[in-house]
């Protein structure tokens, strides 16, 4: 089998894939890992292309994770495209996609029994407003990476939060000495809007209005360096608000460490935003500087 896939393998049994991967490593290829919840987009097909570019092996997961879903309706609304998705990732180069079903993934129940200590990164931004959504995230993440075993794991600057918790995962397991994290760039609609999987529940006017989170992320990046950090906040606010918003936060932070920052005076800066269009939960990130 070439990197170029002249067919992408399917296993839904980690202990297949397992067995199929271990002799791909004795070969000596190296394994790039996409971990997804499927409804793909371009945003994923790009993680798919740098992976296939960078190793031998590239393994895509499909699996919508219910231990990460504090809000119960946002699992049962969460958009399944299947058929879609192996056409998407066959002609992006993807060599395996792991398909487990529930029982492969959590075989003791979907009741979570080991805590992972995230620190102040589980309580604050997407913690505060999902509680549990990043314990639910590490331990389907953490199991995964046991099954895969990659050296390089693809994932999107679009989760910010999620990316600095998956580095927590790998330097708290150790698993960082043996899995690369490479992040990579958002991708966006031509107009702006981050692409997500969520996007395709939005109605059509609610779609065009969506995009105002992206520009409101400018606006914020326009004016940093010349308005307070509150009265821009406030500002942001407002815009999304007058909208039909329902915002949960915009935050400007330290690009390093998430926590919140007053002013301009530090390091590298990141702007991020998360609200409500109708009952589509958008999230989006810009860095400042
Ligand atoms: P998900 O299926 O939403 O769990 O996402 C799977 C991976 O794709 C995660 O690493 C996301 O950060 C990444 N991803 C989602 N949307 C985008 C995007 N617009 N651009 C780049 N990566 C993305």
């Amino acid at each position: 089998m070439t990197s170029n896939a002249l067919r992408m393998i399917q296993f839904k049994k980690a202990s297949d894939l397992r067995l199929y991967l271990e002799k791909q490593r004795e070969k000596g290829r190296k394994i790039g890992f996409v971990p997804t919840m499927g409804a793909l987009h371009e945003g994923h097909i790009s993680l798919i292309h740098e992976s296939a570019k960078n190793n031998q092996i590239s393994v895509c997961s499909i699996f919508v994770n219910p231990t990460q879903f504090n809000d119960p309706s946002d699992l049962d609304k969460y958009p399944v495209t299947l058929e879609e998705d192996i056409r998407k990732l066959f002609q992006a180069g993807c060599d395996i996609l792991f398909l487990p079903g529930i029982p492969e993934m959590y075989p003791d129940g979907t009741q979570l029994t080991k805590k992972y200590d995230l620190g102040y990164l589980e309580t604050i931004l997407e913690g505060s407003f999902r509680p549990g959504h990043f314990q639910g995230v590490v331990t389907i993440v953490h199991r995964l990476l046991e099954m895969v075993r990659p050296d390089n794991l693809y994932m999107g600057q679009k989760d910010y939060q999620q990316c600095m918790v998956i580095r927590e995962l790998l330097r708290q397991t150790g698993l960082e000495k043996e899995i690369h994290l490479q992040i990579q760039p958002t991708r966006r609609e031509a107009d702006g809007l981050a692409m997500s999987s969520r996007n395709m529940r939005l109605l059509p006017d609610q779609r065009a209005l969506a995009v105002s989170i992206y520009e409101t992320l400018r606006f914020i990046k326009d004016n940093y360096t010349k308005t307070g950090f509150e009265q821009l906040k406030k500002e942001a606010e407002k815009r999304l608000t007058d909208l039909g918003f329902r915002v949960d936060y915009i935050e400007i932070a330290d690009a390093a460490t998430l926590l919140p920052v007053q002013n301009n005076d530090n390091g590298p800066l990141v702007a991020l935003a998360a609200a409500f269009m109708g009952d589509v939960r958008l999230i989006d990130n810009l860095l400042l500087n």
